[in-house]
């Protein structure tokens, strides 16, 4: 034996990694950063080596196997990032590593195989270029300013920007050039998009630009093709990474600069562990590696925001789009007058002429409602009982015509996914008043197809969504005008680019922000903002109709107003009554199990002892039952932490291995 090496051990694909300490065969000269093979209990598994040399007992050390691959497959700064994950959101170090190793990599070195000399498996994505006419495009003068400031901070051991600029405004363009600078200068580039199916456009332009560079890492991969363009980054073959919030841990020698465009995507956060925040991660990997970091977005969270007038990052404007283009005109409808005028339809007044006048004229339109299916829920109108999914709780929503397999009239449970069917009788008075309450994209497609009869009507949500393409084929109808009417939930937000529509009308603006979150008025002017960018971005110009109950609250009027620093301030403002973050972190505790006595127990208890245990540095929230208080026949509770440093409490409380752990939530809606 010569020395000693702890290793972080991954057991199987799932289950819980951990570190171990073992032997190293004479002959064997480790690093840290190596992928081994190892003895565990009888088997053998896969591990990366974190330390060398480490102290250990002197007797019933074994020793690792053998080195699955004489090139590391982590680099140095990389083990400082996973060190630094699992300080900071509380996971086993063991975890983090192996979330910077990609699945194919782990399962090779357990089962060696002969062959590391095929041909390469090869995106489909990286397939796609543009032609790339504005490369030699002189620069905006607020790009100019942008780009002076990045690229010195690029000789300057790096540094964190807030990219704040509306669509269209040329970040996308300032991210390309800030990267070309940074590979001029030897060092790579990771790009971070949020869903890579609907941004293809991004990375359609990175390969425009960089060519054979580019590597494509996210999770909808292929196995083999994630690890063939994994071994191009370790190799240096390819170094610009784009990819969705893992092609963060990508093996760079030398990253220079990581940009997450959208930073406000909650998307960006993983929602088992490591339950790490891409953004948060990426500022990290920044002070780690001396690297320039750009948080891009036309609506940040209002918390970088804050960090960003704090100094905490240096913010640099784009106020306008590149083209001039004026954002669409917006008017704000109030449905509770609809109501009392006797319109029982999802479309308001306004909204129907204008739609009328839209199609009269030969342009397009969008239509955006946050919910599914025709109905939310299916009521008795004589007693009120509620047709409910047995495993969870919630009502059932009613579907008119289901995804394909489905029986027409289904009801379905957005939460589990089981199906239900609308009972004939009422099971609790025998009633025969069966009817269906509140609004989805069915009921609303219904709506516009008796408005405009002769316009070709899209509907396009999960449901739809579920067939292969369905995204591309709809974005294609609208392009080439053989559709008019997009009817949509969040889908038809994003990567729509349509100079054709020249309306948006959002058909609830209010949905979420009655639900008990701090998140809530944020995404509300987020998504609301984005889906009225879609309006007027060809020459006829547009406009936004936003329908809602609350017409005075500041979400709303803000995102009609297209202010994004008036909505800051007043959401910044009721942050900081309730505590909540930038004023004061949280972290969510939850349990779930198959009684309700159990988790209630369990709740009271670790409530109680963080109580206890917390001194000033948080306060304890609950317990109280889950947002899914009850998910597919599991009950599940929760305990929230809000303060300071909540981290504190937790050092003196262990909450144990039945309880997940999430520091700094994007939601407390789980
Ligand atoms: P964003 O990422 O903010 O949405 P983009 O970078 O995509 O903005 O720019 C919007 C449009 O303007 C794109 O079509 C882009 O090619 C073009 N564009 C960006 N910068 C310039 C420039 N300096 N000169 C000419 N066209 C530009
Ligand atoms: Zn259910």
């Amino acid at each position: 034996m010569s020395g000693t090496a702890e290793v972080a051990v991954f057991g199987g694909t799932g289950g819980p990694a951990r570190t171990f300490t073992y032997g190293v065969p004479d002959g064997i000269s480790l690093v840290p950063g190596h992928l081994v093979r190892v003895p565990l209990g009888s088997r053998t598994s896969a591990g990366v080596v974190i330390a060398i040399d480490v102290p250990a007992p002197a007797a019933g050390l074994r020793n690792a196997d053998a080195l699955a691959d004489p090139t590391p497959v982590l680099r140095a700064h990389q083990l400082e990032l996973a060190r630094w994950i699992a300080k900071t959101y509380r996971c086993a170090l063991a975890d983090a590593v192996r979330a910077m190793v990609p699945p194919g990599v782990v399962r090779r070195a357990r089962t060696p195989v002969r062959t590391r000399q095929r041909a390469r498996r090869i995106p489909a994505e990286l397939a796609r270029s543009e032609d790339d006419a504005v490369r030699d495009a002189e620069a905006t003068a607020a790009q100019g300013s942008a780009l002076g400031s990045i690229e010195r901070s690029l000789t300057a051991g790096g540094a964190p920007f807030l990219l704040h600029g509306v669509t269209g405004s040329g970040k996308t363009e300032v991210y390309l050039r800030a990267a070309a600078t940074t590979l001029e200068r030897g060092r790579g580039v990771i790009v971070l998009v949020p869903e890579i199916a609907l941004t293809t456009q991004v990375v359609a332009r990175f390969v425009a630009r960089f060519g054979e560079r580019v590597a494509l890492l996210h999770s909808a991969l292929s196995e083999g093709e994630r690890l063939d363009e994994w071994r191009r980054v370790l190799a240096g073959e390819a170094d610009v990474v784009v990819g969705s919030r893992s092609a963060l841990f990508a093996p760079l020698a030398h990253p220079g600069l990581i940009v997450v465009d959208e930073e406000q995507e909650p998307s960006y956060k993983q929602e088992s562990d490591p339950r790490y925040h891409a953004v948060d991660t990426a500022l990290a990997l920044g002070r780690i590696a001396g690297a320039t970091v750009i948080l891009g977005s036309a609506t940040p969270r209002v918390t970088t925001w804050h960090a960003a007038r704090g100094g905490e990052l240096t913010p640099v404007e784009l106020p306008v789009r590149v083209s001039d283009l004026a954002l669409p005109p917006t008017t704000i409808v109030d449905l509770r007058l609809e109501l009392k005028a006797g319109n029982r339809s999802t479309l308001s007044k306004a909204l129907r002429l204008a739609l009328e006048r839209t199609i009269a004229r030969g342009e397009q339109a969008i239509l955006y409602l946050n919910r599914r299916g025709y109905a939310t829920a299916v009521l008795c109108r004589d007693c009120g009982y509620v047709v409910a999914c047995p495993a969870c709780d919630i009502p059932f929503a009613y579907h008119a015509a289901g995804p394909p397999g489905w029986t027409t009239g289904d009801l379905l449970c957005h939460r589990c996914g089981r199906h239900g069917s609308v009972p004939e009788r009422c099971p609790h008075c025998g009633g025969e008043r069966i009817r269906h309450l509140g609004v989805g994209t069915q009921r609303v497609e219904d709506d516009v197809r008796a408005a405009v009869p002769s316009a070709r009507i899209l509907r396009l949500d999960r449901d739809a969504v579920r067939r292969k393409g369905a995204h591309a084929a709809a974005f294609e109808l609208m392009r080439s005008g053989r559709a008019q009417v997009i009817v949509g939930t969040q889908m038809v937000a994003k990567g729509f680019d349509l100079p054709g529509v020249t309306l948006v009308g959002v058909v609830n603006a209010d949905t979420l922000l009655n639900l008990p979150d701090h998140t809530a008025a944020e995404r509300t002017f987020q998504l609301l903002t984005q889906v009225l960018g879609r309006s007027g971005r060809g020459s006829r110009g547009g406009r936004g109709i936003l329908q809602t109950y609350l017409p005075e609250h500041y979400a709303v009027r803000a995102a009609a107003a297209h202010d994004y620093a008036a909505f800051a301030e007043a959401e910044l403002a009721a942050r900081k009554r309730f505590g909540h973050p930038p004023f004061g972190r949280l972290v969510l505790l939850q349990t779930a199990a198959k009684q309700q006595a159990t988790v209630d127990r369990r709740a009271d208890a670790l409530a109680a002892a963080l109580r206890e245990a917390a001194r000033g540095d948080a306060e304890v929230l609950g317990p109280a039952p889950a947002f899914a208080a009850k998910k597919a026949g599991t009950y599940r509770a929760q305990v929230v932490l809000r303060g300071a440093r909540p981290e504190a409490a937790l050092d003196r409380v262990e909450a144990g291995p039945r309880w997940s752990v999430d520091v700094d939530p994007v939601t407390l809606l789980g």
